[in-house]
């Protein structure tokens, strides 16, 4: 397949509007998953996604296709095949990182929105994305069977936001299959192919990498210059370590070896990678002693929240470890530091896109690699100003300096700009949400007569914790939201401590707005009662901030013991007693004197 057959384009759209049912239907469509066999949205194989019904990863898959013209002279039908690389990507603003990376693979993109819901936030985002990246965009209206279905007012907002023709876009069902025949034609028709040249030497972008149990790494590369062959010696533009390719192919949409890849495809490599810290997403790949110039790779990507990560089980610090190294191969946007506490013991402080990012990279870790693992209250990166002239970024509450000659004279928080999309009957409780998250507003106008929208700065924080779930709650689910991160402004914040029979508890720290302390601590306090079980001595719970205490309980001590139920007879009673009381324990941690549950560290990450 020269350039001039092959496409690339990745398909985008707000969460839920259907963009990998109409994946299913192109890769069915293709031949390249068998009909009605295989599971549906095929392409979201982890099991996080397939639990939360939610896109988090993208994937490529390659389709063959072959177009057939009938001209007007019927024994004159032409015939032509192409190779068409697909992207499906997540939809949630967390993961708009992998969006962006995906995009540059590609020179089109299908922006798929709702009928019935028309544009929302992400799409709006996700247009601005494939829009900056130069790529083609052909707007796909999906759902049309649905009996809301409105094409029409979607086309006239697609118009009004985009200034994209309303003859432009096609009308689908992923549901019913209705339009899908118009669907690949128009992306050979309007999408440009790879630009690369396949005379000049070689060079491979490295789009993600995982690790298998038997290959090591799995690079996938996009091909933009040249021909990669099994067996070649390629080369990394950031490390210079020099590799075999070992093995060639495509994602057909599992591994298939091909023992080439030309220019324009998207496949995979395996290079014989062992270390996951040498397949860096973004960098270029050689034939080793050619001389290229490095592909311009990806943005870093940004952290927004940072939260301590630390074995459940002491011991277990090394398996998690190896667990968070093998995980982020497939996640290059968490950062991770080792950082140590006295409450926990040796752990992790990691960096992420959000809150569901951070809750999505739990999950794998325990889902996908065993770990079990307790995680302190995430915090956004705050920057303090100290009375020594110092400026500092604090990741972790617990290393904001409290000694009397380091003073903190100045902080700022980090804050975002977010586009709200709602029906115009919510715009009143939408206004005072936002007012009570400390939202300014700049922008408010209407996209079309029934919906309003909306763009605020509001500090990161606010948002982080619970603001969608609010937002969706009182919006009764119509609200769509999206942010980009905006820069740092000035703030009032204090830092929040936890203490437990008067000693302060290091991973418990918070650092707070001074109007939301009180508040805060209050809560904190309330939910660390009800999580601490009573033991063989009282347990105050104090929230302060300085010497200053603001919330204060006492759990008081337990009298009997857990034998002191059995009446001394019964053996296996008493065993089955012990046992139980040890498997207890195991999901304990012991701070100080105090035993706490891992569950009370889970409650503590829901207060906002
Ligand atoms: P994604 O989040 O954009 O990947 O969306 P999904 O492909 O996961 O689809 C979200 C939901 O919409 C699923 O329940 C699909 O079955 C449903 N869906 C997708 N396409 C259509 C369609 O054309 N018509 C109808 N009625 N439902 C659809
Ligand atoms: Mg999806």
């Amino acid at each position: 397949y020269p350039p001039e057959r092959i496409r690339n384009f990745s398909i985008i759209a707000h969460v839920d509007h259907g963009k990998s049912t109409l994946a299913d239907r192109l890769l069915e469509l293709t031949g390249t998953i068998k009909k009605g066999h295989g599971q549906p949205q095929y392409l979201d194989k982890l099991q996080v996604e397939r639990e939360r019904g939610i896109t988090v990863k993208a994937q490529t898959a390659t389709m063959f296709y072959r177009r057939i013209i009938n001209s007007s002279d019927i024994h004159n039908e032409e015939q032509s095949d192409y190779l068409l690389n697909l992207i499906d990507t997540p939809g949630h603003v967390d993961f708009s990182y992998e969006v962006s990376r995906s995009l540059a693979a590609c020179q089109g993109a299908l922006l798929v929105v709702d009928a019935a819901q028309g544009v929302q936030a992400q799409t709006v985002a996700n247009f601005y994305l494939a829009f900056e990246s130069n790529l083609t965009i052909i707007p796909v209206i999906n759902k049309i069977d649905q009996p809301t279905a409105d094409p029409d007012r979607v086309k006239a907002q697609l118009k009004s936001l985009f200034d994209i023709d309303a003859e432009d876009a096609l009308l689908t069902s992923a549901k019913t299959g209705q339009g899908l025949e118009h669907v690949l034609p128009a992306v050979i028709e309007r999408i440009p192919s790879p630009p690369g040249k396949c005379d000049l030497p070689l060079r491979m972008l490295l789009l993600d990498s995982y690790y298998d149990e038997y290959k090591g790494v799995i690079c996938h590369v996009a091909v933009v210059d040249g021909t990669l062959r099994k067996g070649d010696k390629i080369a990394s533009a950031a490390t210079n370590q020099a590799y075999e390719a070992l093995d060639v192919g495509i994602m057909h949409p599992e591994l298939t070896p091909t023992g080439i890849l030309f220019t324009g495809q998207v496949g995979y490599v395996v290079s014989g990678i062992r270390s996951t810290k040498e397949a860096r997403v973004g960098d270029t790949l050689y034939h080793a002693r050619s001389i290229v110039e490095p592909l311009p790779g990806f943005k870093p990507a940004k952290h927004m929240v940072f939260s301590g990560l630390y074995p459940a089980d002491g011991s277990d610090f090394e398996a998690l470890n190896h667990a968070i190294e093998r995980l982020t191969c497939n996640d290059a946007s968490v950062s991770i530091t080792k950082e140590s506490s006295t409450a926990l013991g040796m752990g992790f402080r990691c960096g992420f896109l959000g809150l569901l990012h951070m809750d999505v990279f739990h999950q794998r870790l325990e889902q996908e690699y065993g770990a079990r693992i307790i995680s302190t209250i995430p915090t956004v990166p705050y920057i303090f100003e100290y009375s020594d002239g110092s400026k500092v970024q604090v990741q972790n509450p617990a290393t904001l300096a409290s000694n009397p000659g380091k003073r903190v004279t100045a902080c700022w928080e980090p804050s975002v700009i977010a586009t709200i999309i709602i029906p115009s009957e919510y715009v009143g409780p939408v206004i005072t949400l936002c007012s009570e998250r400390r939202g300014e507003q700049l922008e408010y106008s209407f996209i079309d007569s029934q919906r309003a929208f909306m763009k605020y700065r509001l500090p990161l924080r606010e948002i982080v914790v619970d603001f969608y779930n609010e937002l969706k709650s009182i919006t009764s689910g119509y609200a769509s939201f999206d942010y980009e991160d905006a820069d740092y402004q000035t703030s009032d914040l204090v830092k929040l401590d936890i203490l437990l029979n008067g000693q302060p508890v290091d991973a418990m720290a918070t650092i707070v707005h001074q109007l939301k302390a009180q508040r805060i601590g209050r809560e904190l306090v309330d939910r660390l009662k009800k999580f601490i079980d009573r033991q063989m001595f009282e347990i105050t719970i104090q929230a302060a901030i300085g010497s200053k205490v603001i919330a204060r309980e006492t759990i008081s001590a337990m009298r009997k013991n857990v034998l002191a139920k059995c009446y001394g007879g019964d053996v296996t009673r008493k065993k089955k007693l012990l046992e139980k009381q040890k498997e207890g324990k195991k999901r304990m941690k012991r701070v100080g004197s105090v035993d706490i549950p891992q569950e009370a560290f889970h409650e503590l990450l829901k207060v906002s």
